[in-house]
């Protein structure tokens, strides 16, 4: 038996509320694909976990891209005729466009225009826009303050630097009884948004905080990486571990008041996206999975045909379905603690199937073994509890047969797998709750 929830002491309302907090510290931070806001970031996350951090130099080649210069800024505004700024990155980092090029120098109103970006539609919003791949200059502001430009000579100023230096991320690997692993990724790399990026990073960081400490039957290898070149960069410099990882998911916007949503992995039928699916049936309530398809984030890279890892995507809202989603509306009112506690719970019942999941075959496979020799049958009818396990055993007995996992099983006959992180209502069972059958009648395989 591996890990259980009942184990663990999970309290969702508790782990929520110290993501939240996670996410309140992370928030102000200016985060990019590089640079030292991903390097206070880990930091932040090592309070929790003890990370590794690793620096990749710029310029090295992985895959068909190349680790790109190291972006930082210090200060960016503009300002008007009388000298006043009116446009703050120290009010919001989502002001400068991501990795802009440093500018100091007066302009038209008709050259700033050019470099401005806004939401007419939602006219209160900062838009979050970047330049990663095209050494270019911008600002975001709302439309509102926008429309209230007049003509006069303004002073753009962005204080960055792009120079060479690393693309860093951070990594955790906790060893398991088997080298098996599973992968959990999450990205690292947006300024202050909370559902994109945060959310993801505060559910890593405690699954593998409560991971660290109880038994495991696999490895778990957490990735804090920036999107796509992240991805790209870590499964280039260890493509000789990538056959160790047997489940993963990539985990992002899980705390907005959306339904839950399972993206597959590229396969459609890893054991990874049959353990969602049953979770969120399970779960109740609107709850989505949802096939794979090449745009998202880093599943795309783990999803590639040269990898085709069985990797899939837990999320609520999916991106840009949602109008907050790369604005300054994805805030801490946005992400709210419920939502960040249910996706956790989520989570770790889906690592609570995949611990658990073995194939049984039934050494008595020649009608079924009587039950009742061996007290497990019960004699007085009419027990609601003691009828279900009945049929656990039964439903496990007949398909034991070295072919169907536990999760098939589960799946077939209806009866949940795993402790819900709230006690299940009425007399349902588990199959975890199962004690071992007298006499050896069924036992691992393979
Ligand atoms: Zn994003």
């Amino acid at each position: 038996m591996s890990f259980a929830l009942s184990e663990i002491g999970l309290n969702p309302s508790e782990i929520g509320q110290e993501m939240y907090r996670l996410i309140s510290e992370l928030y102000p931070i200016c985060r990019s694909i590089t640079g030292e806001g991903v390097r206070q970031t880990l930091r932040l996350v090592q309070r929790h976990i003890p990370l590794t951090i690793h620096e990749i130099p710029s310029g090295t080649k992985v895959f068909d891209w190349t680790v790109p210069k190291e972006w930082n800024i210090r200060d960016a505004y503009i300002g008007n005729a009388r000298g006043e700024r009116i446009v703050d990155f120290n009010k919001s980092n989502l002001h400068v466009v991501g990795y802009s090029v440093p500018v100091k120098k007066k302009v038209s109103l008709q050259e700033l225009k050019e470099h401005l970006f806004t939401l007419p539609d939602c006219p209160d919003w900062i838009p979050y826009r970047t330049s990663y791949y095209k050494e270019s200059w911008g600002f975001c502001l709302s439309h509102r303050q926008w429309s209230n430009l007049r003509e006069e000579e303004y002073e753009v100023c962005i204080e960055s630097s792009l120079e060479d230096g690393h693309l860093t991320y951070g990594e955790l690997y906790l060893q398991g009884e088997t080298t098996d692993e599973v992968l959990i990724s999450c990205h690292t790399c947006h300024p202050s948004l909370c559902n994109d990026n945060l959310s993801g990073i505060a559910l890593a960081t405690f699954l593998a905080k409560i991971l660290s400490p109880v038994r495991r039957r696999y490895s778990y290898r957490f990735l804090f990486i920036p999107g796509t070149i992240g991805s790209i960069t870590w499964l280039c410099l260890n493509e000789a571990k990538v056959g160790q990882i047997k489940h993963g998911f990539v985990v992002t916007g899980v705390g907005d008041p959306g339904k839950s949503v399972y993206k597959k992995s590229r396969r459609g039928d890893a054991e990874i996206d049959k353990a969602f699916a049953h979770v969120l049936k399970d779960a109740g309530g609107d709850c989505e999975v949802i096939d794979f398809f090449p745009y998202g984030y880093d599943e795309r890279q783990y999803c590639s045909p040269g990898f085709n890892l069985p990797v899939g995507c837990l999320m609520r809202t999916p991106h840009g379905r949602y109008p907050e989603y790369h604005t300054s509306a994805d805030n801490l009112e946005f992400v709210q603690t419920p939502y960040l506690a249910d996706s956790f719970a989520k989570a770790l019942s889906v690592l609570h199937v995949i611990e658990n999941n073995k194939t049984y075959r039934n050494l008595n496979p020649k009608c079924e073994p009587q039950l009742g020799r061996r007290g497990l049958y019960e004699m007085i009818g009419g027990q609601q509890e003691a009828k279900s396990r009945e049929m656990a055993m039964l439903w496990v007995l007949n398909l034991a047969d070295g072919s169907h996992t536990l999760l098939d099983i589960a799946d077939r006959s209806g009866i949940y797998f795993h402790p819900r992180y709230r006690p299940p209502a009425g007399g349902t069972r588990t199959l975890n709750g199962l004690r071992p059958i007298a006499g050896s009648v069924v036992q691992p395989h393979g």
